[in-house]
């Protein structure tokens, strides 16, 4: 006999046991955890794009397949945490971007396939771009391709590169003393214009204008 199948059998009489007496509490085991690793994190579509996203990146960043929300966005709203945290704890972002050495995140790549044609993913991808821009962080989307150019992949996400700036030459918010971002006016009178932004936005509203 096996040491799995010995195992198996430990288990079954366990269960049986614990079964009689009314307890149904059943003990994990390693045999009966039902998990295999994947051949890979990401899906056939997804890796393709991978392979472009590589080149296009260079060696300016490290890219980060498949990212918990939660991972990238901090919470303001302490009496609101709860609620504001589970609406972002079963989501991901295809691709985070991250500075080399400290993984601070630069900008994320969501891969659109199909699916974002359907009005229940669209009300998703709306919430997502909203969570974003809240923390002042861009999301580049890239439709789903058969075939990708690096060349294009660059010239797109080279505009994201340029934004980013050594923090030595960033304002800090004179309310919160930490870094302020730079941003791109899209709306109003000022909309095209480049301004520096709080971190803590929305709670601070403070910006400078370039
Ligand atoms: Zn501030």
């Amino acid at each position: 006999m096996t040491r799995r199948r010995q195992a198996q059998e430990f288990e079954g009489c366990l269960s049986a046991f614990f079964g009689l007496f009314g307890l149904g509490v059943k003990q994990d085991t390693v045999t009966s955890l039902p998990y295999r690793t994947k051949e890979s994190i990401l899906t056939a579509a997804e890796n393709r794009f991978y392979l472009v996203l590589i080149k296009a990146v260079e060696n300016k960043a490290v890219i980060i397949p498949k990212v918990g929300l939660q991972d990238v966005f901090a919470i303001n709203d302490r009496e609101n945490y709860r609620s504001f945290r589970n609406r972002i704890s079963t989501r991901h972002i295809d691709f985070l971007i991250c500075e080399v050495n400290t993984l601070r995140p630069m900008f994320g790549v969501e891969l659109d396939d199909s699916s974002h044609n359907k009005a229940e993913t669209q009300k998703h991808d709306l919430f997502k771009n909203m969570v974003f821009e809240a923390a002042l962080l861009p999301l580049v989307r890239v439709p789903v391709k058969q075939n990708y150019h690096v060349e294009e992949l660059k010239a797109v996400l080279q505009e994201y590169f340029k934004k980013e700036e050594s923090p030595q030459t960033q304002p800090s918010c004179p309310n919160c003393k930490i870094p302020m971002v730079r941003k791109t006016a899209r709306h109003g009178e000022f909309k095209g214009s480049d301004f520096y932004a709080c971190t803590n936005y929305p709670t601070c509203k403070e910006i400078i204008n370039i």
